[in-house]
């Protein structure tokens, strides 16, 4: 298609990665974004084979892998039996498969150095509230002005964009019972494996996890994300009862997270993620595509999220390569997208009460499963698939390489 007009509404990892594969392919983009500075929120989070070769793509995997920590495999005990409740490996997939833990920050600067270096246009300190489209043209509105005429609108805006319909179905908007409180850490060894994500439960009410994110600069000190599961309704009761108070409460269920608990010292090093459940029918609408958590978002349980958004990324630009009108491209992207998005929510919005829930039979039935059926070919081969993002080919669908490591510089 000839070169669009083309506005991303937020610089996170989907509008970043959005801004740089659309203007790779030839169109003029303009990134806004509400914080006066672009800026990660939040922790660590876990890049899966899938979202590393969208980086591939770009050409920024190598640069993400200087910072990151591989992960080889994703493991959770229960903190009283001691009995292994998850044990998924990258192995089956083949020689070299990995993900790899990274903290937001360094994600987003990776990103964010690449636009720098492309010179895209970013215009920071702009909220945007609104669309406005008129003759086939689209306008961004916030308190602070306008922005426009673009042909196209990419809402990268994250769970609460004011773009997307569901704005105007709140309904639609599932907030999930649990959510977690994160921070980050130094690293240590004691106790813990560095590439592997480390959980510990007791049934599905306490869930605490480690896991390895690496560095925010080369020279940097190796990080961990560390986080405890809780309802946000019971956030501030817990935060008033004070922080000794919480800390012996998780050191009772693991006590080799002390040294996480002395490192992060109060409350006020750590965020509270809320999680809520949705997704688009329909991705796009007239003149505006949505990608990431604001076509989808959910609990962070599958690890899938910003994987999803640098993915749908792709596939935009690869819809707007291949065909030749605006409808065409937006109509090919949801197609594009459709089955793994689906998916993928379908399993996150089912395997969550397993590990975040007041059930008492969901973690009877994991447990049970963990111990016997999973560990029967071919279910690890399955379950690694699962986590790695690859059931039902994503790459393929959107023409993308998978990330082979040997030929990786
Ligand atoms: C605690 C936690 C752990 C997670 N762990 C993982 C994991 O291990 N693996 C994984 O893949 N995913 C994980 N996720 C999910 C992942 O963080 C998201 O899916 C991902 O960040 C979505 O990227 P995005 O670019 O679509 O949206 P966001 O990251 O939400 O970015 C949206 C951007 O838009 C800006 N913005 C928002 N509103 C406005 C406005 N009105 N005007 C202008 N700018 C605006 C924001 O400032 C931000 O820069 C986790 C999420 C949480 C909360």
């Amino acid at each position: 298609m000839k070169s669009l007009d083309i506005a991303i509404a937020g610089a996170g990892p989907g509008g970043l990665a959005a801004a740089l594969f659309l203007s790779r392919a030839g169109h003029r983009v303009r990134l806004v974004e509400r914080f006066d500075r672009p800026q990660p929120v939040g922790s660590g989070l876990m890049l899966q084979p899938t979202g590393l070769a969208a980086l591939q793509a770009l050409g920024l995997y190598p640069a993400m892998r200087q910072l990151g920590a591989p992960i080889d495999r994703l493991v959770g005990t229960d903190a009283k039996s001691g009995r292994t409740v998850l044990e998924v490996g990258y192995g089956p997939l083949g020689p070299g498969v990995q993900a790899l833990g990274v903290h937001r920050s360094a994600l987003f600067g990776v990103l964010h150095d690449a636009a720098s270096a492309a010179k895209l246009p970013i215009r920071s300190g702009f909220t945007v509230t609104q669309l406005q489209r008129d003759q086939g043209k689209s306008w961004l509105l916030s308190p602070q002005g306008l922005e426009g005429p673009f042909d196209l609108v990419v809402d990268a805006l994250g769970a609460q964009s004011p773009l997307k319909p569901s704005a105007q179905a709140p309904g639609r908007m599932r907030p999930l019972e649990y959510g977690a409180i994160w921070g980050t850490t130094p690293w240590t060894d004691a106790g813990f494996d560095r590439h592997a994500l480390t959980q510990r439960y007791r049934a599905s009410s306490v869930m605490i996890g480690v896991l390895p994110i690496g560095r925010t600069a080369p020279d940097g000190p190796d990080l961990a994300a560390f986080f405890w599961s809780l309802k946000p309704a019971d956030h501030a009761a817990v935060v008033q009862r004070g922080f000794a108070a919480w800390r012996h409460t998780v050191e009772a269920h693991w006590p080799a997270v002390a040294p996480h608990l002395n490192a992060l010292g109060g409350f006020d090093q750590m965020t509270l993620a809320r999680y809520q459940h949705h997704t688009l029918p329909v991705p796009a609408g007239d003149g505006i595509a949505f990608i990431g958590d604001s076509a989808h978002s959910t609990s962070p349980q599958l690890g899938q999220g910003a994987n999803m958004a640098l993915l749908d990324a792709a596939a935009l630009t690869a819809a707007l390569d291949a065909t030749d009108t605006l409808d065409e491209a937006l109509e090919r992207y949801a197609t594009m997208r459709r089955l793994h998005v689906r998916l993928y929510q379908l399993l996150s919005l089912t395997l969550t009460p397993f590990y975040q829930s007041d059930s008492a039979l969901m973690p009877m039935l994991r447990d049970l499963l963990v111990g016997s059926v999973a560990r029967v070919p071919p279910m690890p081969r399955l379950l690694a698939s699962m986590v790695a993002g690859q059931l039902l080919s994503p790459l393929k669908a959107i023409g993308l390489d998978p990330l082979r490591l040997r030929e990786v510089p």
